[in-house]
């Protein structure tokens, strides 16, 4: 087979507010190759990603994606792994191909699942999916006692393990954070597994993030989640020192496997966090799984869009049976909810299933995402060089 098409949508809210929530839009990436059809989804702003797929080469080692996929034979799994070579050689000087890239290597082992008939974990040669255990991800309230509000919802969903993050957490004072975490632990219970997401508010500053360990080590915290950016590497292992019980979580921000491989090495961390979406999909997210295995750090997915991301974030460390706990996303946006047909809800036992159906098991809603399409034209010098193409299985 061939790749004949390579097709990017740009779906929006219609409104896009200023809150860490990464579901208010999204990037869905088609790709077809003789008569199937594989789909996936980029992290990280669409429209820089589309510039990406299809900028003018600017010298040989800054070519469009696109250059490096629209043609390339597609037979077994080693296609993949040279295509996304080839982007990674080709688009060296391009900062946002990593993310491109990312939608499109989900696609392709998408494709590739329904072609040879497997679900992907098996294509990456897990004999079995392994239940995850989802923790309800959110934001923290505007106040304590909204943190405590939506604390009391998630346990009164079932959810076991929730998690917190950015909102006002620490931006205000010491005691205005404890109070937040005593309010997450209050309303979760005693049982649940509680855990907090600074979402990198001490940039590097090791005294700040210190300052709150208290609190999370009286609650019980089980990670602390990016206190630092993640190139931050001196400020994850110093805080690591001193945080005992509480484990660093990190690793969301990684877009290389070397930023991944780095982070597990120097970084103190418990548990790394990949996005498959921002990574380089499922291909480098996988070799992250296997490394942090060897090492003995927890590889945990990071998401936070719809449930199509959702399987392909899983798809990674869907057969590490010891690394159970997952992200779950609980406030979607509705374009995340409406983008496909198939939902991953937690069973009675309060577990998440990967699909075992072919490629990853999650078909896109056409009907449902048409409204969200964002019409996009891009013009060099008068000539298009992108037009929304028209939504299509
Ligand atoms: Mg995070």
């Amino acid at each position: 087979m061939r790749i004949d098409a390579v097709d990017f949508y740009y779906l929006a809210m219609p409104e896009v507010l200023d809150i860490g929530d990464g579901s208010q839009d999204a990037l869905l990436v088609r790709v077809q190759a003789g008569e199937y059809v594989g789909w996936g989804e980029c992290e990280a702003a669409p429209l820089v990603s589309i510039a990406s797929l299809v900028c003018p080469m600017s010298h040989s080692a800054c070519k469009p994606v696109r250059d490096s996929v629209l043609g390339q034979t597609l037979d077994d799994i080693s296609d993949i792994y040279r295509i996304g070579a080839l982007v990674r050689a080709n688009s060296l000087d391009l900062l946002q191909a990593e993310h491109t890239l990312s939608g499109i290597d989900i696609a392709l082992w998408d494709l590739l699942g329904k072609k040879l008939q497997a679900p992907v974990f098996q294509l990456l040669g897990y004999a079995n999916a392994y239940p995850k255990l989802p923790y309800a991800s959110q934001l923290f309230g505007d106040t304590p006692a909204q943190t405590l509000a939506l604390a009391q919802q998630v346990r009164a969903a079932g959810f076991k393990a929730a998690k917190f993050g950015w909102g006002p957490y620490g931006l205000g004072s010491v005691s205005d954070d404890a109070a937040h975490v005593y309010a997450a632990r209050e309303g979760l219970g005693a049982d649940g597994i509680l855990l907090i997401d600074a979402g990198t508010v001490w940039i590097d500053d090791v005294a700040k993030a210190q300052a709150r360990l208290a609190a999370l080590q009286a609650c019980r915290v089980t990670w602390l989640e990016e206190p630092f950016v993640s190139g931050a590497l001196k400020s994850y292992a110093a805080l690591s020192q001193s945080a005992a019980p509480v484990k660093l979580a990190g690793g969301e921000g990684c877009h290389t496997f070397y930023m991944a491989q780095h982070m597990i090495d120097y970084a103190g961390l418990g548990y790394v966090q990949i996005d498959t979406g921002r990574i380089g999909g499922i291909s480098i997210a996988h070799q992250v799984a296997q490394y942090a295995q060897r090492n003995n750090v927890t590889y945990v997915n990071h998401t936070f869009t719809s449930n199509l991301a959702l399987s392909a974030s899983l798809q990674p460390y869907a057969g590490i049976e010891n690394d159970i706990i997952c992200e779950y996303p609980v406030a979607l946006k509705q374009l995340a909810w409406d983008m496909t047909h198939e939902h991953l809800l937690p069973d009675s036992a309060g577990l998440i299933h990967i699909p075992t159906g072919v490629g990853l098991g999650i078909t896109p809603n056409l009907e449902g995402i048409t409204p969200y399409v964002v019409d996009c034209d891009i013009q060099v010098a008068g000539k298009s060089v992108y037009r929304t193409p028209a939504l299509r299985a």
